[in-house]
């Protein structure tokens, strides 16, 4: 089968397309024939080798995708050959034609949802549920900022607080991202560049604040961020690509609290949690995974460079 494979630690260019063996299933696991696999921002600091979480070379990368069940090993049950799926995680990569995945790893994935789409959850929605719910505490009725809505984890975390009974804020960089966030149930989408935006946030809180904002950029937006904040407000942390200086009196005079988590630390118990809502999700229509961009398996390269990129539209998926 073919799979994409990382000899060396680097830039895209160390992304190569190779034939290597077919996969077989051991006990309890499950081989998927992959349709399509999702991009994250984390598998490029992976590939850089700068990410916390170093695989021994050569590896294939991602942890997302989306097909149908080829063949189990002994002891897997409530699986069929056939059936479609998602998984969430594998054991060998999912940038390739098959992935290998524990049988708890692997989900359904309802007929009203495509094989693009099911590449598009596992990290970005699992990681939403986790930091709005798990972590952050949000409640029906409390007011979230989701700062930076445009991107995968932006658009599950729309979707997740709406589906829960939030007031959802969102942001976008560009004009075609805050489309796409208001075509997904924000209440109020602003413009993260705009001089001016949080002034605007104040005045849509009525001078209140917000209970709690995802942060897709802490480093750029965390000082901000805490002084928007409604009275027990929380930051949960998503995403940082640097050092950033806060004033922590603002935390102080808000009895407010900053959060922080990876999507790693999380147990198979709340795993299996966050997995059960998404498939709910799904089946009742409530989640919807937006895919921006389409890239053959090939071009897992451009992939990376374009996830990368500002002006983010949903999630970039590889077909196999
Ligand atoms: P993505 O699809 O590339 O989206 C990035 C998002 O960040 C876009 O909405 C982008 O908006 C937004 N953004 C850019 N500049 C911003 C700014 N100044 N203020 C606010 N938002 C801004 O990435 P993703 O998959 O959603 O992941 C988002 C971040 O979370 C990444 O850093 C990723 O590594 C991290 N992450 C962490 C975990 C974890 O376990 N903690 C798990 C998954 C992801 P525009 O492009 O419209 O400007």
């Amino acid at each position: 089968m073919k799979a994409i494979r990382v000899h060396e630690f680097g830039g895209p260019e160390v992304l190569k397309l190779e034939y290597v063996h077919d996969l077989r299933a051991g006990a309890g696991q499950v081989v998927v024939r992959v349709a399509a696999a999702g991009v994250n921002p984390y598998d490029t600091y992976m590939r850089q080798g700068t990410y916390a979480i170093k695989p021994p070379l050569p590896y294939t990368p991602g942890s997302d995708a989306a097909g149908t069940v080829e063949s189990m090993g002994e002891g897997v049950e409530g699986l069929a050959a056939g059936d479609r799926v998602y998984v969430g995680g594998t054991l060998s990569g999912a940038y390739a034609e098959q992935t290998l995945a524990e049988a708890w790893q692997v989900h359904p994935l309802p007929p009203s949802v495509s094989f693009d789409q099911g590449a598009a959850l596992n990290v970005p929605y699992a990681t939403a549920y986790r930091a709005l719910l798990q972590i952050g505490r949000a409640l029906p009725g409390e007011t979230v900022l989701i700062h930076g809505a445009s991107g995968g984890v932006g658009v599950a975390g729309v979707q997740w607080a709406r589906a829960a009974g939030m007031k959802v804020i969102g942001t976008g960089g560009t004009e075609r991202g805050r489309e796409m966030v208001a075509a997904q149930g924000a209440h109020h989408v602003l413009d993260h560049r705009a001089p001016d935006y949080l002034d605007q946030l104040m005045k849509l809180t009525g001078g209140r604040g917000v209970d709690v904002i995802l942060e897709m950029l802490a480093n750029v937006n965390l000082a901000k961020d805490l002084t928007v904040l409604a009275t027990k407000g929380r930051v949960v942390v998503i995403g940082n690509r640097g050092n950033i200086e806060i004033n922590p009196r603002d935390i102080m005079r808000r009895d407010a609290a900053v959060l922080g988590f990876t999507l790693w630390g999380a147990s198979r118990q709340e795993l299996d949690s966050i997995h059960a809502a998404l498939v709910a999700g799904l089946e009742n229509g409530s989640l919807r995974p937006v895919v921006g961009k389409e890239l053959p398996l090939a071009e897992a390269a451009q992939a990376h460079r374009t996830v990368m990129e500002p002006g983010a539209h949903g999630k970039i998926v590889l077909v196999a």
